[in-house]
């Protein structure tokens, strides 16, 4: 009697309706997508919910943290139009515009409302500052309900770097090996296992570290510079996307190409000990040694201030391009590769 009772149940299990899913008060259907924008923080948020058909891991994309890095916002664009509910296998989280405010006031990484980096105010308050009551929304409303989350950066407006992915460590084997995993499906060539953030979840500082330290494998994926938005950049976050839904198993198809991958354990800055204008005499890509010169700095009136070196031996990812430089910022930034430095992506 109790083995035919069971046997019913898995007969109707399947026809049992996949649940709705709800995000900040809207409820989206299984095998439907919705796009709205959620009014929070006295500002909106722009965002998608792709609800498949079938079950599977919640994703979350995120875009436009910073206000002036252009490339993932379109790539959201086209991955909204890709993203067909009736195929997908679990849920995607588009968020289009994470600083609203920050992108309209043309703000390098800042909000204008308060003039605080929204990547620096997690997990949030909800009673604080403009930021932090965003950061409080992202906390509870988006990371609360994701699973795996990707938040997709570009070079800022003064800056360029190499297409890189922050691979957060925080010394937790079982959470930093699904972590890593999760990197190398994203397809780029170069990964910094990243340590820098606080393991602490109510000092989380950062938006992938907010979800890292909730037990959420997390990335940041850095494509673009310059304040572009060029064809090659959106299309390169479009392709790290679509692999990352593949290996969630939320999009089937076909393994894409395999890709090698470079894997560094740190960042090493090289500080400008003076104020000035920085002249770089290198470019990202480069495979530089410890103490070469890199750039150097003058005053107003063109001389000689201080030279730039490199503070490690490794791969140039991230140069200051425009001339303005403060003491104490950092002109160059070198990923120092790990001791074993080529990995396999698999599908
Ligand atoms: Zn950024």
């Amino acid at each position: 009697m109790r083995i035919m009772f069971l046997m019913l149940l898995c007969w109707a299990l399947p026809l049992q309706a996949r649940e709705a899913f709800a995000l900040a008060g809207v409820t989206v259907a299984a095998g439907t997508e919705a796009s709205f924008l959620v009014d929070t923080a006295g500002t909106q948020v722009p965002i998608t919910v792709v609800h498949g058909a079938n079950e599977g891991v919640v994703l979350t994309l995120t875009a436009g943290v910073h206000g002036d890095e252009f490339p993932s916002i379109f790539a959201l664009h086209r991955l909204r139009q890709q993203l067909d509910p009736a195929q997908v296998s679990g849920t995607v989280i588009l968020v289009h515009l994470a600083n609203l405010a920050g992108f309209h006031g043309r703000r390098i990484a800042l909000n204008p409302r308060d003039d605080k980096n929204l990547n620096r105010e997690f997990p949030g308050d909800a009673a604080g500052s403009a930021t932090e009551q965003l950061a409080h929304f992202f906390t509870t409303e988006i990371v609360a309900v994701t699973d795996y989350l990707i938040d997709l950066h570009s070079g800022s407006a003064y800056q360029t770097l190499l297409p890189h992915a922050y691979s957060p460590v925080l010394h937790d084997d079982a959470l930093d090996a699904r972590t890593l995993a999760f990197a190398q499906a994203a397809g780029l060539e170069h990964i910094v296992l990243y340590d820098e953030r606080p393991n602490d979840p109510v000092n989380s500082i950062s938006y992938p570290n907010t979800a890292q330290t909730r037990g959420k494998p997390a990335l940041t994926l850095e494509i673009g510079h310059l304040g572009q938005r060029d064809e090659a950049s959106i299309e390169g976050v479009i392709e790290a996307c679509q692999r990352a839904l593949r290996h969630l198993g939320i999009v089937s198809g076909a393994p894409l190409p395999q890709r090698s991958a470079r894997l560094y354990s740190r960042l090493a800055y090289a500080d400008s000990p003076v104020t000035g204008l920085f002249h770089p005499e290198s470019q990202v890509g480069a495979q530089v040694q410890e103490g070469q010169r890199l750039g150097l700095i003058t005053d107003y009136f063109g001389e000689l201030l201080a030279e730039i070196h490199a503070p490690a031996t490794g791969t140039l990812l991230m140069l200051l391009e425009t001339p303005a430089v403060s003491a104490g910022e950092t002109p160059a930034t070198v990923a120092v590769p790990a001791t074993s430095t080529t990995t396999t992506t698999t599908d």
